[in-house]
Parts: C-alpha cells; structure tokens; sequence
C-alpha cells in the first residue's frame, strides 16, 4: 500500500489562486526541497504523520467538497505525489496541486491543476525555477481541458521587477492566471497595487483570504 507522508489535513476557503473564496480540504505534504526565508509552512520540513493514500481518501472523504489542494511543504518531493493525485481525481475530486516550480511537472495528469509558486531574487531560493515547467506548461495549455496558474510572492520592488521580466521573457500573460502576492511586513497591498496599475500589468494582486477571515492563525486555515 503506498505511503505519504503528511503534516496537516484540514478545511477551509480556498485563500489563494483563481479559486479563492470556494470551501476547499487542504492536503498538506511534508518535507520541501527549499528553505524560503519568509516561509510561514517551516513545520511542514519534519514529517508529521504517515498516512496510506487510501486512509487519506477516507479522511478526506468526510468534507463536503469535491475541491482539494494538495500543497506543503513540495509536494512534489514526495515520489507518492503522482499516485495520491491520481487516486483522488479517481474517487471525483477537482484537484490543485500547489507546487514551488524547482522540480517537474511533465508527469502529472492532465486533470490537475498546477499552480506554481516562482521563487523570486529575495526569497533566498532565487534561481530554483525548473526552466523545463515553461515548456511543460505550455504543452499543458495546449489541451483545451488542462489548466495551470503562475504565482509570484513579493518581498520588495527588485522581486518585483524581477517577476514583470520573467513573464515578459517567456511571454505567459495572456496563457494563464498570474497571481502576485505581497509578502507581509515586506511589500505592502497598496504598494503593489499601484506598482501594477502604474505598468497596467494584465496580473491579479492577491492577498491571503484566510489570513484576513483568521488573522493570527498559521496552521489549519
Ligand atoms: S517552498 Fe514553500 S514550504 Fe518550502 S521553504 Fe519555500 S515557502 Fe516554505
């Protein structure tokens, strides 16, 4: 029976990504391959639980969504990652798959959506991105019914430029969501804001709904 290795399963409002706002049950993973230097999931680097994915189906199952994210952590550190996301797009469940872009997404079904968390200059894991994921996701888009979303957490107006470069070069504005979000206490919502309004960057600010629903709870939002 295949194992996973889990720090938290919970439910809660999706609080990112185009499906902000939706009730959604969060998978999260342990161990990850980075150590960002704002990272707010750093229990998330010491296994918490071992689960079978099918006891992780049972758990799941008791929420009333069909909407899972399966985040960490880097899920994707996991070799069992592929095989729990295809046993829950098996038991119905719309998936996203929360990743930080430094290892490949070429295997995962088509069904998934990836979003992919481009670590920028002053995250301390800085040239991380898998340069491959371009062409993966552009073969992805490719395929009418696949989808995948590009997020950008900003710790100052180098990150800043650094992310308006990077969707420039590969040219990805108009094939997918872009999502940029201001690190807190580092770049504030309004500096953001008006950083993208002054370039009319055809991106969406985002801000952590479940922070602003729970302020001051870091785990189980
Ligand atoms: S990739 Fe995510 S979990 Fe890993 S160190 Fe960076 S912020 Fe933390």
């Amino acid at each position: 029976m295949q194992q996973i290795n889990i720090s938290e399963i919970f439910y809660s409002i999706q609080g990112e990504s185009t499906y902000a706002g939706f009730p959604c049950v969060f998978i999260r993973l342990s161990g990850c391959n980075l150590r960002c230097n704002y990272c707010d999931a750093d229990y998330t680097w010491e296994v918490n639980d071992t689960l079978s994915i099918d006891a992780v189906l049972e758990k799941i199952n008791q929420y009333p969504t069909d909407l899972v994210e399966v985040t960490g952590g880097e899920p994707l550190f996991q070799d069992n990652c592929p095989a729990l996301l295809s046993a829950l797009l098996s038991h119905g469940k719309r998936v996203l798959l929360e990743t930080n872009g430094s290892l490949s997404i070429g295997k995962l079904p088509q069904e998934v959506t990836p979003i992919l968390d481009v670590k920028c200059p002053d995250s301390g894991s800085s040239d991380s991105f898998n340069s491959e994921n371009i062409h993966h996701i552009r073969h992805r888009l490719e395929k009418k019914s696949a989808s995948c979303e590009l997020k950008f957490v900003l710790s100052s107006k180098n990150d800043y430029l650094w992310a308006v470069q990077f969707i420039r070069r590969h040219q990805l504005s108009m094939l997918l969501p872009i999502l940029f979000s201001p690190v807190r206490d580092r770049v504030s919502p309004q500096s953001l804001a008006q950083w993208i309004m002054d370039d009319g960057l055809p991106v969406r600010l985002q801000l952590q709904l479940h922070s602003i629903i729970w302020p001051g709870f870091s785990r189980g939002v």
